[in-house]
């Protein structure tokens, strides 16, 4: 498939099962054509003479509140599930120290009606509380020494905040001018919107630190089935809302 988004022509293959599938099994592929958009931004953006300043090891934004589409709460508590015992003991208990900090700064309930409204939260309500949260400086619960133990499966929100600014301006990126790298296609909300439709609710945003638990009380909604082929016809079309988007504020 080819899809042209205003840093270059994505060009790739894909493989989607045709059969029904569970909306988790869209979540890869989807990440994966995220992922090759940005190449193309990030390739840009050298050939403009900027540099990336994200490197390994470097955390300073995996303080931030990071949301996530249902699809990938599901995926993530599938990727949890399958861990060795010990190590899923330990990421359990980390975040069960992180709601502890959440609830003191009384920001679990908070973040709680987030994840379960029944409505789009508009940007004015989410900002305090994101605001809030970014000023406890709470690490993530899935970092462990500075690196991110879910690499592999961290959520789109991760890998699409890359920056061109200086790297020591991300230790408190409240303040400091840091410059994100544009992103013409945002995955977390193409995945809300494909199980918006498909479930007739609106576009949901989870926060990280809860997104286990919430999977956990949805898990009836995560076991349904679709044609992959039409899960892919959605993630597509949604894709082609955004690009068409991006064209247009060039
Ligand atoms: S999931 Fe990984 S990349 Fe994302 S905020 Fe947490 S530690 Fe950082």
């Amino acid at each position: 498939m080819a899809l042209n988004t205003p840093a270059g022509r994505l060009t790739t293959a894909i493989d989607v099962p045709t059969q029904l599938i569970p909306i988790t099994a869209i979540v890869p592929v989807t990440r994966r054509l995220g992922d090759e958009a940005a190449q193309l931004e990030v390739q840009q953006a050298i050939e403009a003479g900027q540099t990336i300043s994200c490197r390994i090891g470097c955390a300073a934004c995996c303080r931030m509140l990071v949301p996530l589409s249902a699809p990938e709460a599901f995926a993530l508590r599938e990727y949890v599930e399958q861990l060795p015992t010990d190590r899923r003991t330990h990421l359990l208990s980390r975040l069960s120290d992180r709601k502890e900090s959440l609830k003191r700064a009384g920001l679990w309930d908070r973040l709680n009606d987030v994840a379960e409204a029944n409505r789009s939260v508009p940007d004015e309500e989410l900002d305090p509380i994101n605001q809030s949260y970014y000023a406890l400086r709470i690490p993530c619960p899935y970092l462990e020494d500075e690196m991110c133990s879910i690499y592999e499966s961290r959520p789109a929100a991760c890998r699409e905040l890359l920056v061109t600014s200086p790297a020591e301006l991300c230790q408190d990126l409240a303040h400091n001018p840091v410059t994100p790298l544009p992103v013409s296609m945002r995955i977390s909300s193409i995945l809300g919107l494909v199980w918006g439709t498909l479930t007739s609710s609106p576009p949901r945003l989870i926060p990280l630190p809860m997104a286990l638990e919430w999977a956990e009380r949805h898990v009836e909604e995560s076991r349904r089935t679709w044609s992959g082929s039409s899960l892919l016809d959605q993630v597509l079309d949604n894709m082609w809302r955004f690009l068409s988007q991006a064209f247009q504020r060039q």
